[in-house]
């Protein structure tokens, strides 16, 4: 007979992690399946707005990211086209509804490392690619893609964009959003000099931006609508002599150009950016008894409001406070549909505002964007503070 375990975490990323390390911080045990042989450390950098430091501190490892990278000054943002200043905005001490901002630019792979460093060592199992899901009275029994199967109690869904979960519960697939976005990463053997700022150049059919993870290291990326002139190859050194010379051919400052080049070939990475229709997880089930999902699985999103990790920890610290709960009452189909009633609006909310900033923040159309360097760029730079003005309260006290 297989084993039954309580709570089944599918996938090892930011979600499942910060999962596991909310549901131990409240006593509460769980195994996380991991399809990859080590921790994935995929992606270089992610911005983190204040609701993911609020959920990081409620986590108890706020104080730890915080020690290796350096906190957002500014916001600027400047227009492709003229070189110009279309928004500024303070990100340092600015104030929110709810409390202080802060913004960071944060290492994928140190922010993914200290969390699984945090979970007792037998918490995670790596190689264990689930394959299928079935039922089995009130268990799940999950067939992993090396013949063995386990039966969960709970099972929680953290398997990225093409979840096997979400297929389960019988969400709609994402959909691609016709962008595509390559990232990168320059290291420096002392100081790079640059400022603590996070610079967005908008327009042109284009995004990118810069923003400094610590005294050594930039992270920078680059979204773009490919037009069907774009010969675009997945070759790292020809994706990046294409950005840099969109990048040229507009007034783009040097400086992020010069961090491009920086950046090692290996250290290039390209995706096709997909979204979950907000009208599919306002009316799909996003739980189902004792089973959901979170993270890219839940909410895959455009990445224009840097949201998506942001949302996948807010999303793990507010289950784990209702998980944990419902294992105690032992009702966890209560504790699954407050999380949905929680979580639904939110989420769909925050794909389409991310959506729309993208699309006006790209578009090379003349009258968007005359609007967009007249009015819209401070209403969005602005828009960027009012998504991450949320709480996503507390597990304990640390
Ligand atoms: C270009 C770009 C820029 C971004 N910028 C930002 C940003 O600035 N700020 C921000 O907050 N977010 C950003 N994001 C979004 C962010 O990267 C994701 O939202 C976040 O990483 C999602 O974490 P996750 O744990 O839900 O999924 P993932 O990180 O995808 O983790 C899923 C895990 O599940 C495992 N898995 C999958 N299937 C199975 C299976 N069947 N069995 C076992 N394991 C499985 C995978 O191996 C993986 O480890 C960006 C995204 C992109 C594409």
């Amino acid at each position: 007979m297989e084993p039954v375990e309580d709570i089944v975490i599918v996938g090892a990323g930011l979600a499942g992690l910060a999962t596991a390390l909310g549901l131990q911080r409240r006593g509460v045990k769980s195994l996380v399946l991991e399809s990859s042989p080590a921790i994935r450390s995929s992606g270089f950098a992610l911005g983190m707005w204040t609701n993911a430091w609020r959920a990081l501190d409620a986590l108890g490892i706020g104080g730890k990211v915080r020690e290796h990278h350096i906190l957002g000054e500014r916001l600027v943002v400047l227009s492709s086209s003229s070189g110009a200043t279309s928004a500024e905005l303070r990100l340092k001490g600015a104030q929110g509804k709810i409390g202080k901002h802060e913004f960071r630019s944060v290492k994928r792979d140190s922010l993914v490392e200290i969390l699984a460093n945090e979970l007792p060592k037998d918490t995670i199992r790596y190689s264990s690619k689930v394959v299928l899901i079935k039922e089995d009275g009130n268990l799940k029994l999950l067939h992993l893609a090396d013949g063995s199967t386990i039966r969960a109690k709970v099972l929680v869904g953290c398997d990225g964009i093409y979840s096997l979960v979400a297929k389960y519960l019988g969400l709609k697939e994402p959909d691609f959003s016709g962008h595509l976005s390559a990232r990168g990463f320059a290291e420096y053997p002392t100081n790079h000099g640059v400022k603590p700022e996070y610079l967005l150049i908008t327009g042109g059919g284009f995004r990118a931006g810069m923003l400094p993870t610590s005294e050594r290291s930039i992270y920078w990326f680059f979204t773009w609508r490919p037009s069907k002139k774009d010969k675009i190859d997945q070759n790292t050194t020809k994706m990046r002599e294409f950005i840099i010379e969109k990048l040229t051919t507009s007034k783009a400052p040097n400086e992020i150009i010069e961090v491009i080049k920086k950046s090692e070939m290996n250290k290039v990475l390209s995706s096709h950016l997909r979204y979950r229709s907000p009208f599919s997880l306002l009316n799909g089930s996003i739980t189902k008894r004792n089973i959901c999902v979170i993270g890219d699985a839940l909410h895959p999103m455009t990445p224009d409001l840097g949201q998506g990790g942001c949302m996948a920890l807010e999303d793990s610290v507010i289950l784990a406070r209702y998980l944990s709960d419902s294992v105690y009452t032992g009702n966890i189909e209560k504790g699954m549909e407050k999380f949905a009633k929680d979580r639904r609006w939110r989420c769909a909310e925050v794909i389409t505002r991310a959506y729309v900033v993208g699309f006006i923040q790209q578009s090379s159309n003349c009258i968007v964007s005359f609007l967009r360097e007249k009015v819209l760029a401070k209403i969005m730079a602005k828009s960027l503070l009012k998504t991450p003005d949320y709480d996503c309260g507390k597990l304990r006290n640390f």
